[in-house]
């Protein structure tokens, strides 16, 4: 039986300058993943430290930290069934000329830093980088009424 996780987010400030905010959000909507969490928020240096602190010794760590502070980020919290592994399928590698076709990367994206989207990439870092950017009174609990279509009856 697979389990039930949740994962962080984040569209990234190419993303919003690049109007892709709607397109990214509809590809997670139409695989049928809920969102528990969506919010904008402007980050600061000290956070990207810290999200982005196994980056720290990498050539590219200042220049991706400025990148992420360019504008407001989008991040969300998705829930369900192998949700990591799901999302980063989706989202693809690193590197968007290296990424598999049909992914967000892959199909909007060319470079890094300012490859679109940022998925975590194991459930202890989707733990840290969840409380990192939500509240626990901003994520949401809910039915959604369409799981059934989503995954057949009785799962
Ligand atoms: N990045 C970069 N240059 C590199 C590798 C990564 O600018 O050579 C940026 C890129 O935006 C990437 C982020 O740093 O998404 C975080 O890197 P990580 O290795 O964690 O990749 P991800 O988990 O985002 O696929
Ligand atoms: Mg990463």
């Amino acid at each position: 039986m697979a389990d039930i996780q949740r994962t962080l987010v984040l569209i990234k400030p190419d993303a919003v300058q690049r109007e892709l905010v709607g397109e990214i959000v509809t590809r997670f909507e139409r695989k049928g993943l809920k969102t528990i969490g969506m919010k904008m928020a402007h980050l600061d240096e000290a956070t990207l430290t810290e999200h982005y602190g196994h980056l720290k010794d990498k050539p590219f760590f200042g220049d991706l930290k400025k990148f992420m502070m360019q504008t407001p980020v989008i991040a969300l919290v998705l829930e369900g069934f192998d949700i990591i592994e799901v999302v980063r399928v989706i989202v693809g590698a690193t590197n968007p000329r290296a990424a598999d076709a049909g992914t967000i990367r892959s199909d909007l994206s060319m470079n890094v830093p300012s490859n679109i989207i940022h998925a975590s990439d194991s459930l202890e870092s989707a733990g840290h980088e969840i409380k990192r950017f939500f509240a626990d009174n901003e994520l949401f609990a809910y039915d959604k009424l369409t799981d059934k279509f989503h995954f057949g009856e009785g799962v």
